[in-house]
């Protein structure tokens, strides 16, 4: 047993990345304890991030599995919900009944898609996307002549407007504001994600709102009108955090943690897209809705949860996106008070994009310039900004402009 760890089992709730990689971490870190982890999903744990893209084009679910070799001896109850804790007594319940005692609870529960109330009724398909039932069923509508209309312009939307095309549908893009991506891309990489799509044929509509249905067509705040077979609605996603609230846990669409994992209550953490933690550039508590974040904050939290010493949990957030033949990566926060352009940044082209805040880099993103996003990220240490015009030219060797100085 190591010094840390909790007296009885590790109950995990929900079945996704953060839980998959947590219990990895757990037994990888020496734990020999019970695990039970709880997914309310029937299917074994799946990747989710393929289910707009490559699972679109495959349909191979068995090719999106997650690997759980790492996860030993854990003992998976899938189908059936958690529905209550118990902080007092140190249990959960799940739907079926049953009863489990803990001595340490982990919320790895995610997040859901929100629903769009004008299209409650709607007589043609309205799908959200967030489970591989939900891809399956969105896959089964695309095609050739197909007409897609997508209610969102974020990386679920745009993504699946990507795929869609290169499958052969038409697609409408309905936007809210009046810029794509707003949540998660600089005004720059926006635009030319927008242009790329518009290239790509894709009908985009800014500014504007789903107001209902009329049969086969939905309506919108300007009154057009816009056929569809299929409308997938991904307009942002909520926090699975239910279970903690109902037990007092500190919680604001999504459950306060601190760089350990820890949440208000003693015994009880949380990982993943659940979770509400400070982001170590903007210094706010903000939801990270990331890949690397599931599988990073879960490992970190194994670690912290057998040896309260070891290091916190501080990975600068990032993600990817891929779109047509677009490759972009963003780290750190992609608002700034100004932007350097490495670069030309325009369809099809391999450029880098870094934002300054009061003169430090607070963001970076690199388009089609995978080589580049990891010198670049280290900007987002405390390191000194280096000469602007340097960095701005894409002739300079990143490496050696961003070595740490004993190494020059
Ligand atoms: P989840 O994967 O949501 O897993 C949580 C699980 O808990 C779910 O199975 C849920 O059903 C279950 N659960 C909830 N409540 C309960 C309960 N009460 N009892 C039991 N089980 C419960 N990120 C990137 O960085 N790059 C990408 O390209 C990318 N693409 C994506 C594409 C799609 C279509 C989606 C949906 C996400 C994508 N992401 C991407 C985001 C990334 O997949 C998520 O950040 C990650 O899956 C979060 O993992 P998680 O384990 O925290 O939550
Ligand atoms: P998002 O927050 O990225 O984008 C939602 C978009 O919908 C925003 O542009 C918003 O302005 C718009 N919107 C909100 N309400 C609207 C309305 N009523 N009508 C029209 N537009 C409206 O969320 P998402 O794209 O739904 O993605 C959901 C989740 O999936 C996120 O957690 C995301 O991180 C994850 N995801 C990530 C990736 C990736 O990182 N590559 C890919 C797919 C999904």
């Amino acid at each position: 047993m190591t010094a840390g760890a909790p007296h009885g089992p590790v109950v995990v709730l929900g079945g996704g990345l953060a839980a998959v990689s947590f219990a990895g971490g757990l037994r990888s870190g020496g734990f020999e304890g019970g695990i039970v982890v709880v997914s309310d999903e029937v299917e074994p744990p799946y990747d989710r991030p393929p289910l707009s893209k490559e699972f679109q084009r495959e349909g191979l679910p068995d090719k999106i599995r997650l690997d759980l070799s790492r996860a030993r001896d854990v003992e998976w109850l899938r189908g059936t919900p958690a529905c209550k804790i118990d902080t007092q007594r140190r249990e959960v319940l799940l739907a079926d009944d049953r009863r489990f005692g803990y001595g340490a609870l982990v919320f790895a529960t995610g997040a859901s898609p929100r629903r769009l109330p004008a299209l409650q009724d709607a007589t043609l398909p309205v799908i959200t996307l967030r489970t591989l039932d939900d891809a399956q069923r969105i896959r089964a509508g695309l095609g050739p002549g197909a007409r897609l209309v997508v209610v969102g312009g974020g990386v679920i939307g745009l993504e699946l407007a990507a795929t869609a095309r290169g499958l052969g549908a038409s697609v409408t893009v309905i936007e809210a504001l009046d810029r794509l991506m707003n949540r998660c891309a600089s005004t720059t990489l926006a635009k030319v994600v927008a242009q790329s799509h518009l290239d790509h044929g894709v009908d985009i509509r800014l500014g504007r709102q789903v107001m209902g249905f009329e049969g086969p067509a939905i309506v919108l705040d300007d009154g057009a009108r816009v056929e569809a077979d299929l409308v997938v609605v991904g307009i942002g996603v909520v926090a699975n955090d239910e279970l903690a609230r109902a037990a007092d846990i500190a919680c604001d669409d999504g459950i306060f943690v601190d760089r350990l994992g820890r949440t208000t209550c003693p015994g009880v953490y949380a990982i993943g897209d659940v979770t509400r933690q400070r982001n170590p550039i903007s210094g706010r508590f903000e939801r990270i809705e990331t890949w690397s974040n599931a599988q990073n904050q879960g490992l970190a939290a194994a670690r912290t949860l057998l040896d309260p010493t070891a290091a916190p949990y501080a990975d600068i957030p990032w993600y990817w996106s891929d779109q047509y033949d677009l490759r972009l990566q963003v780290a750190g926060v992609s608002m700034g008070d100004e932007e350097i352009v490495r670069g030309e940044a325009v369809p099809g082209a391999k450029f880098s994009l870094i934002q300054l805040h009061r003169g430090r880099a607070v963001g970076v993103t690199c388009m089609n310039n995978v080589r580049e996003f990891s010198s670049l990220k280290r900007l987002l240490g405390s390191v000194p900004l280096p000469d602007r015009a340097a960095l701005a030219d894409p002739g300079t060797d990143l490496r050696k402009l961003l070595a740490p100085p004993m190494a020059r």
